[in-house]
């Protein structure tokens, strides 16, 4: 049996680690359009003062409460080099008519859920917090069908609340457009929670104390980190993947890249050296749109569904400083920035306190993130150099050069679950439930984050040998 993977990202590569230690395919093939592994996942690693700055250039931490990520580091031996998050100085801001005010204790499930923070905090007016209040007493709603999160947030919390609290948190995980992005797509739970209990800060509440009950402790309050990545950066996964992979005969291919795929019997990979490959089974790991445009010729109905998911750009810009240039002290993980202040940037990350090893010691380095849904940004190293320095110098007034500076563009990177995005997953499934051996991973889909794509690459082996192995069944 023969396995073709399109896609070196995180999910294909998962993918082909999980069809390698089922030993049921002969031979297998991930090919990567790049000259590098990783996809989203790059970690630039730069020698300064007897130390290091480690740089991610995307993704620079995954979620430790679902448990794909973790589960795959340890089996490749990277357990005992995941790192939380500095427990010392934990502070997150906002960015509220251009000041930073900390978010408030007692945030669960990213619901507040803590009275007396509530009222100490100036993020949300009297008037607001009044009606956030309401959360406690107003009946659920009973829609059929979906609703946008900011729809849903404002409806239970009130629009205040979600604009100036609840937006930049849970928009900021999409880069999206909260009023466009459906609840039942990207946080489901919200629903089960109202349904449940009849309020999001009592359900959140319980379902917290039922973790701490569980658990011994609260993912979200507790000593153990919610957030993990290895000492030297995401790209330690990649390389140790690779690796594996390499050491268990699978065929890694970069700088080749698909072009349309068919099916006759077997399955057929047209590459862009003109030669093709077959295959029994066939994963699509790439973007939601490049899977569309390689199956355009051979399912048009499934191709129009993928290209019907939409993509927002970004960029990060990383800057280095001594720490005895900056005019404030950088004492918690960053700041948030909501739509409704106008900012270009979205976020900013202050990197070497929320992850101390990755600067040397009196050095800084601040991440910002830039782009957003609906948000032009533009579009090369330079201005967006300039816009980083910008928000630094506007928000904390650093008026130095930076260091060190790098520069990541992601172009049509975020896929956006928005409103219909489960109708399209579920054209999407009916047509792979006609496509015997075929399987897609990846964020486009059901998860955006790390451990998700992880995940997506392990059901989509079990979908391609599931189809493999009822053949010989139907055929009897
Ligand atoms: C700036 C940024 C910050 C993020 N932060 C976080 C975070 O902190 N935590 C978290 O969990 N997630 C984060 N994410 C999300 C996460 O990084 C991504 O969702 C995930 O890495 C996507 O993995 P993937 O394998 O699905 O896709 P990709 O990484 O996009 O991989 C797809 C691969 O397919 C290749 N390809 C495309 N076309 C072809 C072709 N025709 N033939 C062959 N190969 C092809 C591409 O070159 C690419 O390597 C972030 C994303 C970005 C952009």
């Amino acid at each position: 049996m023969k396995l073709v993977i399109i896609g070196g990202g995180i999910a294909g590569l998962s993918a082909a680690y999980y069809a390698s230690i089922t030993n049921y395919y002969s031979e297998i093939a991930v090919l990567e359009s790049s000259s590098r592994w990783g996809g989203k996942i790059t970690t630039d690693r730069v020698p300064f003062a007897y130390g290091q700055f480690i740089i991610e250039g995307g993704p620079d931490t995954f979620l430790a409460t679902k448990p794909y990520a973790t589960a795959l580091c340890k089996e490749l031996g990277l357990g005992e080099r995941l790192h939380g998050t500095n427990p010392n100085k934990k502070n997150t801001y906002v960015l509220h008519r251009n000041r930073l005010l900390p978010l408030p204790d007692g945030l669960a499930m990213m619901i507040p859920t803590n009275v007396e923070a509530i009222l100490k905090t100036h993020l949300v007016s009297w008037f607001g917090k009044a009606r956030m209040g309401l959360d406690f007493v107003l009946p659920p709603h009973s829609p059929n069908g979906d609703e946008s999160l900011g729809a849903f947030v404002s409806r239970r919390l009130g629009r205040e609340t979600y604009e100036n609290l609840i937006e930049p948190l849970m928009s900021g995980v999409y880069a999206g457009d909260g009023d466009a992005l459906s609840l039942a797509s990207t946080f489901p739970y919200l629903r089960d929670l109202e349904l449940k209990y009849g309020s999001l800060a009592r359900g959140a509440l319980q379902m917290r104390k039922q973790s701490v009950r569980a658990n011994g402790h609260s993912p979200l309050q507790g000593s153990r980190s919610a957030f993990l990545t290895p000492t030297t950066g995401l790209a330690e996964i990649v390389e140790a993947l690779v690796k594996y992979l390499e050491s268990n005969d699978v065929a890694l291919r970069l700088n080749t890249r698909a072009d349309s795929i068919s099916c006759s019997d077997t399955w057929h990979v047209a590459l862009d050296t003109r030669k093709s490959m077959q295959a029994d089974s066939i994963i699509l790991a790439t973007p939601a749109y490049v899977s569309g445009t390689l199956l355009a010729s051979f399912d048009p109905e499934l191709a129009s569904a993928l290209g019907s998911i939409p993509y927002a750009s970004t960029a990060t810009i990383s800057l280095a400083y001594k720490q005895s240039d900056l005019p404030r002290d950088l004492d918690g993980y960053g700041y948030i920035i909501p739509r409704r202040e106008g900012r270009r940037a979205l976020a900013t990350t202050w990197t070497s306190t929320k992850f101390p090893h990755r600067a040397p010691d009196g050095y800084a380095l601040i991440r910002v993130f830039v782009g957003r849904a609906g948000q032009d940004i533009p579009w090369n190293e330079k201005e967006l150099l300039g816009l980083a320095k910008e928000e630094l110098n506007l928000t904390l007034g650093i008026h130095v050069e930076p260091l060190v500076s790098r520069v990541f563009m992601w172009d049509k990177a975020m896929p956006q679950y928005n409103l219909g995005h489960p109708e399209i997953l579920e054209r999407i499934d009916a047509a792979l439930e006609k496509h015997a051996g075929l399987a897609l991973a990846g964020n486009g889909y059901r998860g955006i984050g790390i451990p998700d794509c992880i995940h997506s690459g392990e059901l989509a082996i079990k979908k391609v040998t599931r189809d493999l192995s009822r053949i010989p069944i139907m055929a009897t």
